[in-house]
């Protein structure tokens, strides 16, 4: 029983944490609770786009620097043509964990960093959440240019795409990967199935254990899965 109270308190505080105290309505978070204090990732956000995707760049490793100058200005995909920002990624070079998702959206687009606008701050509470923050793990999408409409990725744009990802693995060196969502899973680990099936196993991407879990965006438009995402963000500090 003590145990119980335990976890609801815990499970309480989390989710107090990452959608505050407020009630849905109509299945989406009220501005309200997604208003979060504004840290060193978010500071930088409000920069104008070229002066924090450079404090971005500036943070990375002399190895990590040299790629993004060799792929900063690929066109090896029709994404090329619409994108207004290449996203290559962010945080900390040497970070042991990192987060992996699908491809830019609108506001990442627009700002040239991944994870920026509604679900980059939830991000940023789920991490807070297990005691994590942006400079501790280092974030990057599979496609480092949007798909119009934020459609999912076509295989030949996964095809030209991957290397790169793979490029980071190779010079980050993570220990743990966490894949946020269906489409970063499946790319990973060249399966087709669900993310329920996927976020139920326990993983490997070549040796490295892999988490699959949601996409903060999906948790925004579907609140109730927040439990469930819960119990992955548990899986992910265990092994952090
Ligand atoms: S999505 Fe990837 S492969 Fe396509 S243009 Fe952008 S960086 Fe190049």
């Amino acid at each position: 029983m003590e145990k119980t109270l335990e976890d609801i308190q815990t499970y309480l505080c989390w989710y107090n944490q990452v959608y505050g105290s407020d009630l849905y309505i109509d299945g989406e978070l009220s501005a309200v609770n997604l208003a979060v204090e504004p840290d060193q990732q978010i500071r930088a956000v409000n920069l104008s786009s070229s002066k924090a995707q450079q404090q971005i760049i500036d943070q990375f490793s002399p190895e990590l620097k040299q790629f993004y100058d060799q792929i900063h200005t690929c066109q090896k995909c029709d994404l090329g043509k619409t994108r207004k920002h290449f996203v290559f990624g962010a945080g900390n070079p040497n970070a042991d964990i990192m987060f992996i998702g699908e491809a830019p959206g609108r506001d990442e687009d627009e700002q040239g960093i991944p994870f920026v606008g509604r679900a980059g701050k939830l991000l940023d509470k789920m991490l807070a959440a297990i005691g994590l923050h942006r400079s501790d793990i280092f974030i990057a999408n599979v496609l480092k240019c949007r798909p119009p409409q934020n459609r999912d990725p076509l295989p030949d744009e996964i095809l030209h795409c991957e290397p790169y990802l793979k490029k980071q693995l190779e010079i980050i060196q993570p220990k743990v990967l966490v894949a946020l969502g269906r489409i970063a899973g499946q790319v990973l680990l060249k399966r087709t199935d669900s993310l329920s099936v996927l976020r139920q196993e326990p993983l490997l991407y070549e040796k490295t254990p892999l988490i699959v879990t949601y996409h903060p965006a999906a948790l925004l438009r579907n609140p109730q899965w927040k439990q469930n995402a819960w119990i992955d963000l548990k899986k992910i500090k265990k092994i952090t």
